[in-house]
């Protein structure tokens, strides 16, 4: 065992990325990188990280920031919600903890948002606690280490491999230990072709000796995605339109044109004129189609158009606003909704 941590933290420190949430003990800035990445790959989830770092170098900034700073911020990286809790975990560390993050597992994982894994990253990483962070990575890992043919995402089996790491980080420095297991995993032993020749610890896997490394983990349930048509409405009286406030849903927070979500197909032209008509709009003049824009998130993919029209009334809804156009990336919106208003 001792020999196998060895080997890997060896490994670790010659081959580790330079990363700008490395070489901290800061709490902070792990807890605010790990939140980032779970969202992300490193080369995109960098420049967020060094962004918000930038704009709230401590987390007192990050408490007193207004939500939509933050939401903007936050926009492209989507699962909105984890920018929420960051938000409200940064009030409550600094109103009932002294800004000081707790400094232990159990009392980390009472924060929102805060799960088995971050908890377990900033426990060992910030305060050396030995307790080991699995997240996917290092599930696919353990599964092709210790040839473990159970799927990984069943609670049993990640209890199984909890336990097995756990007796490997005894005696190790534990942030380093958990960091190594991601970095390998991140590296090495990536999800397709796994370079096992080059792998520090490929001695000890035994999925590696029975020739089993592509085939492993493996995973029960796939989750089922839905599809869903939504037609954006985009007004435009001399120059000003109308956004709505999300107050429900994965963009709780975000703005977004005024929306008709359809069944089984997008709107046509004519659909789409009475609906501007049910909406309470003013008459309608240049009423265009945008190409149809395909997007997908975890639990559904989206066919959305969005229809431009001038008109000559807006009958302000509940929750939204008029603004100038040319002030709309001021706000923040759904990645969908920023890449047609930039035009990409
Ligand atoms: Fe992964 Fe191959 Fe290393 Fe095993 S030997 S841990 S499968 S990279």
């Amino acid at each position: 065992m001792v020999d196998f941590s060895h080997k890997l933290l060896s490994w670790y420190e010659n081959a580790k990325r330079s990363l700008p949430w490395r070489n901290t003990s800061d709490a902070y800035k792990i807890w605010l990188s790990e939140i980032i990445m779970q969202q992300t790959r490193i080369d995109q989830g960098t420049p967020y990280y060094l962004k918000f770092i930038k704009t709230f170098p401590r987390i007192n900034y990050l408490a007193k920031a207004d939500e939509q700073q933050i939401l903007k911020l936050w926009e492209g990286l989507g699962y909105y919600s984890r920018a929420r809790n960051l938000h409200k975990t940064a009030q409550i560390i600094v109103d009932q903890y002294d800004s000081k993050f707790p400094n232990n597992y159990k009392e980390l994982l009472k924060l929102k948002g805060v799960g088995p894994y971050t908890a377990a990253a900033i426990a060992s990483i910030a305060f050396n606690e030995s307790v080991v962070a699995i997240d996917g990575n290092v599930l696919r890992v353990a599964s092709r280490l210790f040839l473990i043919e159970e799927p990984v995402d069943k609670p049993s089996t990640v209890k199984t491999i909890r336990s097995v790491l756990q007796k490997l980080i005894k005696g190790a420095n534990s942030g380093t230990f958990n960091q190594a297991m991601m970095e390998l995993g991140a590296m090495i032993c990536t999800p397709k072709n796994p370079k096992c020749d080059s792998c520090p610890v490929s001695v000890y896997c035994l999925g590696f000796a029975g020739g089993k490394q592509n085939k492993l983990p493996i995973k029960v349930g796939k989750v089922k995605v839905k599809q869903e048509y939504f037609n954006y409405l985009i007004s435009d009286l001399n120059g000003k339109t109308e956004i709505i406030k999300r107050i429900s849903g994965i963009w709780t927070g975000l703005y977004q044109f005024p929306l008709i979500i359809s069944n089984d197909r997008l709107l046509n032209q004519i659909e789409i004129e009475t609906s501007i008509k049910d909406n309470g709009y003013g008459s309608i003049n240049n009423l265009t189609a945008s190409p149809i824009i395909k997007h997908v998130l975890t639990h559904k993919k989206i066919e959305a158009c969005f229809w431009s029209f001038e008109t000559t009334f807006i009958n302000q809804k509940k929750d939204a606003i008029i603004i100038e156009k040319s002030d709309l990336l001021e706000y923040p919106f759904p990645q969908l909704l920023v890449n047609f208003i930039k035009g990409k």
